[in-house]
């Protein structure tokens, strides 16, 4: 006998979105000019109008935030700064029922990931940060270093509030103020965290938001009156900002895309290791940068592992984000579908294997089948392109030089996973990964004190921990 799952929807009466949002500059909202739709990827209803911000919003963003440097926020002590910070965290997790449900409406994730991964992580990075502001001095980091003063920060869809929160916390923590520019598709949760500032009572223009689209960004990336650009996307504009800010004085950190190698030796606990495959190529859509999207199999396990892995993929739930049993929700926009799309046609014209999850599809909104495809080689699109979806490209080895060899051969660098038995197998492959993150036994864990980034074109400096201090103070760590 099957049982189904009763639907259990998580009420959205709990967050008020208004039909038209300005920016958030100078601690005022301020009407935007023109204004495009906010939609909700799981039913295409238009939730809001966000403003399109203009190389002007962009001024008086940059201005309010260096008044409010130069007059306010660099004048704190690291312990008053350190104050605003836990208030902020303490109202997200007051409010964390509010976010989730918002960002899941927003972004089309669900609402499980929302609640209980992306707001939880979010308030932990201005909690952790909130404990350096005063300590900086035993960060590691050049106790003469400053901030650097006006920070630009450009964020994603993939993860908007946490993302926000990587990008604002470890800012003010070090004494910088901040213009923030969300995505175009997931602005909402940023201009609920304005309100956040609001109530927390931080001076105004430390934190400024410009909502937009690319253009916006650019206008922050080109403005002179930013010391620092920190910026995580694609790596298409990564390499367009810097060049932008090349022959400029400004900082700039990056953290870009991946194509992270799952490796799966032949003495891993199987039925562990699936679910350590789910986790890294299905959770949150596969719209990770740092996803495991190769899975490379010792080939004396691969039948065995794929055999398994299609019958976990079958019960993976997929529907309604905002329904407490979904596992994967919707994707974020018309344009990344049809990206999947196109890249998982590439993978067939080029003869690798496609399977996807036996689901049904909601009819509104845009959706993809979890999906693996067998037989790849280095060769295919899928195995050197970033999919940013539901998609896992299987690869197989016979020799653990051989795995290496395949995990290394990618322009990017940002993470990896080892499966196996074994603490010294797991060593020396770590040893031989060019890849910024790597897990052993397990995937996608994530933590405020572990530094994130990448090798290559992955990206420059890292986020998060000690070292990610340091990117928002001149000079090096030491
Ligand atoms: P983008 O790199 O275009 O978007 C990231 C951010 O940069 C958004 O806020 C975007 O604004 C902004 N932006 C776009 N163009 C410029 C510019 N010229 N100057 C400054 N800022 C700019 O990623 P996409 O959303 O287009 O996604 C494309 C692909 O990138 C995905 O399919 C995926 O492969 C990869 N990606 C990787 C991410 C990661 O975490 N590494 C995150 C997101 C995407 P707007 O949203 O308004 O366009």
């Amino acid at each position: 006998m099957i049982f189904e799952y009763a639907a259990a929807p998580e009420s959205r009466s709990v967050v008020k979105i208004d039909p038209v949002y300005g920016h958030f500059i100078n601690g005022k909202w301020v009407n935007g000019s023109s204004h495009f739709n906010s939609i909700n990827p799981a039913t295409e209803e238009v939730l809001s109008q966000i403003a399109l911000g203009t190389a002007a919003d962009v001024d008086a963003a940059v201005k309010a935030a260096r008044n409010a440097f130069d007059k306010s926020w660099s004048k704190l002590s690291g312990r008053e700064r350190g104050k605003y910070l836990f208030r902020i965290a303490r109202i997200m997790q007051e409010r964390a029922r509010e976010f989730a449900v918002l960002e899941t409406l927003d972004n089309g994730k669900p609402i499980r990931e929302s609640r209980d991964v992306d707001v939880p992580l979010s308030a932990a990075h201005f909690f952790y940060h909130a404990g350096w502001a005063d300590k900086l001095e035993y960060a590691g980091v050049d106790t003469t270093t400053a901030p650097h003063g006006v920070v630009g920060q450009i964020i994603p869809w993939n993860f908007p509030l946490l993302m926000l929160a990587w990008k604002v916390a470890p800012a003010l923590a070090t004494g910088n103020t901040v213009v923030l520019k969300p995505a175009e598709t997931t602005s909402l949760t940023a201009l609920l965290f304005a309100q956040v500032c609001q109530q927390a009572g931080l001076p105004d223009g430390v934190v400024n938001i410009v909502t937009g689209d690319g253009s916006t960004g650019s206008a922050i990336v080109n403005h002179p009156g930013i010391d620092k650009i920190a910026f995580t996307g694609s790596t298409e504009v990564g390499k367009l900002i810097a060049r932008a800010v090349a022959p400029t004085n400004k900082s700039l950190t990056l953290e870009l895309g991946g194509k992270g190698a799952n490796i799966v030796f032949g003495d891993a606990a199987i039925d562990e290791t699936v679910e350590g495959i789910v986790n890294g190529i299905f959770f949150n859509q596969g719209h990770v940068c740092c996803a495991g999207s190769r899975l490379i199999l010792q080939e004396s396990i691969a039948d065995e592992v794929l055999e398994k892995l299609k019958r976990r993929m079958d019960k993976i739930r997929v529907g309604d984000p905002l329904d407490k049993n979904t596992d994967l929700g919707a994707i974020n926009s018309a344009e990344q579908l049809a990206k999947i799309r196109e890249l998982t046609a590439a993978g067939e014209a080029e003869g690798a294997g496609r399977w996807s999850a036996n689901c049904e599809l909601p009819t509104n909104g845009f959706w993809f089948a979890p999906t693996i495809f067998t037989g790849v080689t280095q060769a295919h699109r899928i195995a050197r392109e970033e999919i940013f979806g539901p998609v896992l490209s299987v690869l197989t080895f016979r020799t653990p030089a051989e795995a290496i060899e395949k995990a290394n051969n990618t322009p990017f660098g940002l993470s990896a996973g080892i499966w196996s038995e074994k603490g010294s197998n797991i060593l020396w492959a770590t040893q031989q990964l060019r890849a910024g993150v790597i897990w052993a036994n397990t995937f996608n864990k994530f933590d405020p004190a572990s530094p994130f980034g990448g090798y290559k074109e992955s990206g420059w400096g890292r986020e998060g921990g000690r070292h990610g201090l340091s990117a928002y103070l001149k000079g090096s760590a030491k």
